[in-house]
């Protein structure tokens, strides 16, 4: 399991996507950093058990939950028994996500919406699920992963690139809203990660690309976001995207 400085101690995190690749990573940092972990997934049971057992056998905290961020009434019911099990919840990472990708000519509206209905709209519908709690407690820690795509655009993602800049829309527009009651919101925009996601991309030209020449790691990418729940260190910093990218985008 990742070394971490950070203290989570006596936190809830409750991490979407978490049963592979970029959320899996994030919920053994994050459990490595002391805080209780639910490992949400939506047709991995198996990977997902992989992930609490790992965390329980490094002496944490952590149980599954099965729901799908693009339906509402699941999100609800998750974060209902988050909370009814936990009694709090602290950190949110917004992580689950998928592509399908294609050319936007030829591009089928079902694979606009499936992109967007979870990679957008179910950022919308967790935050909004666990803002009651956290606005109430006057404390908390959102973090979503968006994409350096949404900074630059990518042929043949057209809708996972409008999907990643509107969640930056949506990251900043939750920041301006939750900061009087101490609740910060980040986002942190991967380039490209060694994972499920990236697997079949051809490596050559994505290569060429990088400057640190070499394609990142999950854990490179849960270490920002362990740094954005951490306490104090980013307890200033909200409203910002993070990028872990090998220096593809400079700006
Ligand atoms: P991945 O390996 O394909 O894993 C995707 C995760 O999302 C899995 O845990 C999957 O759960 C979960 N998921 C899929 N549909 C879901 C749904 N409807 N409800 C809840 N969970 C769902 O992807 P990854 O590469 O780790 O990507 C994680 C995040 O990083 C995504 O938001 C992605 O867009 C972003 N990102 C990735 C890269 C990259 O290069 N890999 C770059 C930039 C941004 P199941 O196992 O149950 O299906």
């Amino acid at each position: 399991m990742p070394r971490s400085v950070a203290s989570l101690q006596g936190q809830v995190a409750l991490v979407t996507g978490a049963s592979r690749g970029i959320g899996r990573a994030i919920a053994l940092e994050l459990a490595a950093a002391g805080a209780q972990v639910v490992v949400n997934y939506a047709s991995s049971p198996e990977a997902a058990a992989a992930v609490v057992a790992e965390i329980k056998a490094a002496g944490g905290t952590a149980w599954s939950h099965q729901a799908n961020v693009a339906d509402e009434q699941q999100v609800e019911a998750m974060v209902k028994a988050v909370l009814e099990t936990a009694g709090r919840l602290d950190v949110l990472v917004n992580n689950a996500g998928i592509t399908r990708d294609g050319l936007l000519m030829r591009m089928k509206t079902a694979d606009w919406q499936s992109v967007i209905d979870l990679n957008l709209t179910g950022v919308f519908l967790c935050t909004r699920a666990v803002s009651r709690s956290m606005l109430k407690a006057r404390s908390g820690r959102i973090i979503n992963i968006t994409s350096v795509v949404a900074l630059f655009g990518n042929p043949g993602q057209a809708n996972y690139s409008a999907a990643k800049a509107g969640v930056i829309g949506l990251t900043r527009s939750t920041a301006a809203e939750f900061a009087s009651r101490g609740v910060t919101v980040n986002a942190v925009a991967p380039g490209f990660i060694d994972s499920d996601m990236t697997k079949d991309l051809a490596k050559e030209p994505i290569l060429a690309s990088i400057p640190l020449g070499r394609m990142g790691q999950p854990e490179e990418v849960a270490g920002a976001v362990c740094f954005l729940a951490a306490d104090p260190a980013a307890a200033y910093m909200t409203g910002q995207v993070l990028q872990v990218d090998g220096g593809m985008v400079m700006r």
